[in-house]
């Protein structure tokens, strides 16, 4: 198979072909690598690539499959959720084998991981100065499975600084382009992973959203992302934003290779308080044979009105008219303190972010700028190492935090989120899943709301009730809207119901235009 194809496969349709030996791991990762080299110095969707380590770890797994005889776990769904790590078999690649001896079905396919990802022995910035050079001595949960799952790493993503962000303008490591067109951005915080798998310089990637960074950048790409129930996957390791609304996930071409994604990352796991105790249905298995009909559908009416791009409410109307067609019952649904979400997240999201990121100091991670005494040294580190975006969060975060205005801010914000669970609870009285378009708009150009706060965060009206609430929501393509650019249709289910977005969003993709990122790098 010639580079170009092998770059275009999906996760799934490469572990195929890693099956039937029709490919080796090694010749994928050389021809991602490949690509990587020629498009990078466009896209600028790394922070850090690990094509050599990648390389290593591709060259086990062929060498373990094809010559010691250890076999692949088959590859079905039961297979991707339930295998479980038990032996690690090389202390340099890290892969391990399950208690029948066998490798994990995905071993071998490559995978690109977003910088807020703790990486052991990988710098790990979270976007940001303060942590440049940072070498962790442990992995986050997620990125121990990926490892022990022998998932090649390719590299480190770029993001918005410590995730705050809806346009990876605010990385420390320069902006990521939109690879639909380089002027544009491509989403955020969690714009690298999204912007390469719309490149092909990743057949799947890590992302983490807190209020939109896998959805919104999934939208301006024409990417598949989904945000997991809260506490599907394990937040140990990964660089804390605010706690209470974080949460990783897959950035996919399609849809099943985020459900084989999200089966494999989850889980239970001792190291987070708040993961989910109990194993939740397959994921990927519910896309297997998907259909619309007999669902009900309600699309969100407060996020459905102006502000909206013409073309983006189109493309979405012209989804709704296919999943009625489908069988599907469709329905207007009034979740009438949606008004607020914003207003409630940006003060939420704030406060945990100015508790959470008082760890970056100087003293204990990353980069120091000294000072005649500690304190005068702390001060020197943040004030020069923390991005303008990051200072405005803690400053807003510290203040609707102090005592004088603890209740008439934060504690107001909480009530809302209260108000926005019940608007959540009273709409899946009436049906199963909700839908919106995904962002407002296709992406903006570069530069465009750098220096108005209030219209980036706009940006985040339609993902961030998910947050707030802790259900699951997916972006897909809704088609191409203004400008020839990517729009994205969001579905939301009640808590734990991931496998029902997985089976709504496949049976809705197989309906809806599909999109390939015209990207040419002569
Ligand atoms: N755009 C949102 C923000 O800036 C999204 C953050 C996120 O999901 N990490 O807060």
């Amino acid at each position: 198979m010639k580079n170009v194809d092998i770059i275009k496969l999906s996760a799934l349709e490469i572990a195929e072909k890693l099956h039937s030996d029709e490919l080796s791991s090694r010749q994928v990762v050389d021809a991602f690598a490949d690509w990587i080299d020629k498009v990078e110095p466009k896209l600028n969707a790394f922070i850090i690539t690990t094509l050599e380590h990648a390389k290593v770890v591709a060259d086990k797994v062929d060498e373990l499959v094809l010559r010691t005889g250890i076999k692949r776990a088959a590859l079905t769904p039961e297979n991707i959720k339930q295998w479980t790590p038990v032996r690690v078999l090389d202390q340099i690649s890290e892969v391990a084998v399950d208690k029948n001896g066998e490798l994990h079905p995905l071993c071998g396919v490559p995978i690109a991981v977003k910088d807020v990802v703790v990486t052991k022995g990988v710098q790990s910035t979270s976007g940001s100065k303060i942590l440049e050079g940072w070498i962790p001595q442990y992995d986050a949960t997620l990125n121990f499975k990926i490892k022990a799952a022998g998932l090649p790493i390719l590299g480190k993503t770029n993001m918005d600084e410590f995730a705050m962000g809806s346009s990876t303008e605010h990385s420390a490591y320069g902006i990521t382009h939109n690879p639909w067109s380089l002027d544009r951005i491509p989403g955020g915080s969690g714009g690298g992973s999204a912007a390469a798998v719309a490149a092909y310089e990743a057949p799947f990637a890590i992302g983490t959203d807190t209020g939109g960074s896998i959805r919104q950048p999934a939208s301006v790409t024409g990417t598949v992302g989904m945000k997991p129930t809260y506490g599907a996957v394990s937040r140990y390791g990964l660089i804390a934003l605010a706690s209470s609304l974080d949460q990783a996930g897959p950035v996919t071409r399609n849809v099943a290779d985020a459900a084989a994604l999200q089966d494999m990352i989850s889980g239970h796991d001792p190291h987070d308080s708040t993961s989910i105790p109990e194993e939740l249905p397959m994921n990927y298995g519910a896309t297997i044979g998907a259909e619309l009909k007999g669902l009900k559908v309600g699309i969100v009416e407060e996020l459905d009105g102006d502000g909206f791009a013409p073309e983006v409410r189109k493309r979405f109307d012209e989804a709704v008219a296919k999943i009625e067609a489908a069988g599907a019952q469709v329905k207007k649904v009034s979740c009438p303190h949606f008004k607020y979400a914003l207003g409630s997240y940006y003060l939420i999201m704030p406060s945990e972010a100015s508790s959470n990121l008082a760890r970056f100091d100087g003293m204990r991670y990353g980069q120091r700028v000294e000072g005649e005494t500690a304190e005068k040294m702390m001060m020197n580190t943040r004030e020069e190492l923390l991005g303008d975006e990051v200072k405005r969060r803690i400053i807003l975060g510290t203040y609707a935090l102090s005592s004088g205005y603890y209740d008439a801010y934060y504690g107001s914000a909480q009530k809302v989120r209260t108000l926005i669970l019940q608007d959540f609870d009273s709409a899946f009285s009436e049906v199963d899943v909700l839908i919106s378009p995904t962002c407002p708009t296709v992406a903006f150009k570069l530069g465009e709301k750098l220096d108005d706060p209030m219209a980036m965060y706009l940006n985040d009206i339609a993902t961030i009730p998910a947050n707030l609430a802790g259900v699951p929501a997916m972006s897909i393509p809704s088609g191409l809207a203004e400008d020839g650019l990517p729009a994205g249709i969001q579905m939301i289910a009640p808590q734990k119901q991931d496998s029902l977005l997985y089976r709504f969003g496949a049976a809705l993709e197989k309906l809806l235009p599909s999109i390939e990122c015209p990207l040419e790098i002569d």
